[in-house]
């Protein structure tokens, strides 16, 4: 076997084979089933700080990070212990409970721009809420969604979706109807003139744009300066809303998440907000936030419907609130500069052994992409699917036999925590060469 090709784990095969006789294709999330890499997914019996351990008892750095929610590392004790603390008082009521209101006005204090929170269990759910009160709202039935943006596995949003979407290259999803289909606007990311386009031709009939506020489905594909606010400006003048789905950058790329980099700034804010992953510290909490005026339209107060059996989980609000509370200026500080040495690392890494490349950079997120093009910098997901991404997974699994987890795809985002510590880094860095080699063999 040379250094390139997918190491043995036998305890890790043995469980796959048995997860496939069981569920489809193994696992419970496609991406999990490293499709587009090959090889067997490592199955994970536990984790700790930046570590995660596997089935035959390897330890690898972990730049998943259970895909955005651990920005405080695995298994952090104070979460670990507001957990248990709040499973030992009961797991779930199905009735109002305080620490759900302390959840959200934490939220609220974070992202001042936000006066209500309604607590979901998945980012899926809150984009989905979000699209239905803005319907609901403006009375009009089209959404606008940009390729490669991904936003939960929601029927009208799965057209030309990022995530696993884009991983196993599939135009959108079978089972969604044509008429579901037809009320979706796709359009190219950061394309002003597409939007000011749509406006144009259908302005009256779109209920809201909806937009991930820094794109991290596609790999990482941030916005052009002025975008956000131009999507905010024209929906505005169009009587529809702006949706900033902040599942995964909320809380992550700074205290406000993308909202507290940018729009506060700016003195903007979207009309609705989709918040997930960190705000549920790794336990199932994603939510919809905006100014009471529209959140008052859902159910009681309001006509839109919405509704959880698990929603606002006291244990899973206990995990959130726990994540939040430590989440302090250092934590935000300690993710910048990881995110910062690492993206370095593997830019200089690759360089040496002469792999074209970018590395796109929002916040502590950042992925790499292949090849002369999208060293120029990838602004949409044309641009995304064009690079060499035959690269990724020789260089993938060169990581994996270095003791590194690195998201199965390179669609995805790498994912730092503030518990990624020097000694962490450093196995990283060891680990680079051989990938980059890797990459430039491929
Ligand atoms: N929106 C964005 C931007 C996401 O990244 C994700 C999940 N990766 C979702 C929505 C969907 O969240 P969930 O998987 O919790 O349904």
């Amino acid at each position: 076997a040379t250094a390139t090709a997918p190491a043995a784990a036998p305890r890790s095969a043995e469980l796959f084979a048995r997860a496939r006789a069981a569920l489809p294709g193994g696992v419970n999330s496609p991406v999990r089933a490293y499709g587009s890499v090959g090889g067997t997914p490592r199955f994970l019996v536990s984790a700790h700080g930046p570590y995660v351990v596997d089935a035959d008892g390897r330890e690898y750095v972990d730049l998943v990070c259970s895909w955005g929610p651990a920005i405080l590392g695995h298994a952090h004790p104070a979460v670990v212990d507001a957990v248990q603390r709040a499973a030992a008082r009961g797991l779930s009521f199905g009735a109002p409970t305080p620490s759900e209101t302390e959840l959200a006005e934490e939220i609220l204090r974070r992202v001042p721009a936000a006066e209500r929170v309604r607590l979901v269990s998945t980012g899926t759910e809150a984009t989905m809420t979000a699209v239905r009160l803005a319907r609901g709202i403006t009375g009009r039935d089209l959404i606008v969604k940009f390729a490669g943006c991904y936003h939960g596995h929601v029927d009208g949003l799965l057209a030309q979706a990022g995530s696993g979407v884009a991983t196993l290259a599939l135009p959108g999803s079978a089972g969604v109807t044509a008429a579901t289909a037809a009320e979706t606007i796709v359009l190219p990311y950061n394309d002003l003139a597409a939007v000011e386009a749509a406006f144009a031709e259908r302005g009256d009939r779109i209920a809201a744009v909806i937009t991930e506020a820094s794109p991290a489905n596609m790999g990482v594909v941030p916005p052009l300066p002025g975008f956000n606010a131009a999507l905010a400006r024209i929906a505005h003048a169009h009587g529809a809303l702006l949706i900033q789905d902040e599942v995964l950058t909320g809380f992550r790329v700074s205290p406000a998440g993308w909202w507290g980099l940018e729009g506060r700034a700016e003195g903007w804010a979207p009309d609705l907000f989709a918040f997930g992953k960190v705000i549920g510290g790794g336990l199932p909490v994603a939510a919809i936030a905006g100014p009471a005026a529209l959140m008052d339209q859902l159910a009681p107060l309001g006509p839109v419907y919405q509704a959880g059996t698990l929603s606002g989980n006291p244990v899973a609000t206990a995990a959130g609130l726990a994540t939040l509370r430590a989440a302090d200026a250092g934590v935000y500080a300690r993710m910048d500069d990881v995110a910062a040495q690492l993206g370095d690392a593997v830019s200089a890494a690759l360089s040496a052994a002469g792999v074209a490349h970018g590395i796109q950079r929002a916040g502590s997120l950042f992925s790499v992409m292949f090849g002369a093009d999208a060293a120029a910098g990838v602004r949409d997901y044309a641009g995304a699917q064009a690079q060499e991404t035959y690269r990724y997974a020789p260089f993938f699994h060169a990581m994996l036999a270095g003791g590194v987890n690195l998201p199965p795809s390179v669609f995805e985002a790498w994912f730092v925590s503030a518990a990624h510590d020097d000694a962490a880094l450093d196995r990283i860095v060891a680990a680079l060469p051989a990938a980059a080699r890797a990459a430039a063999a491929a």
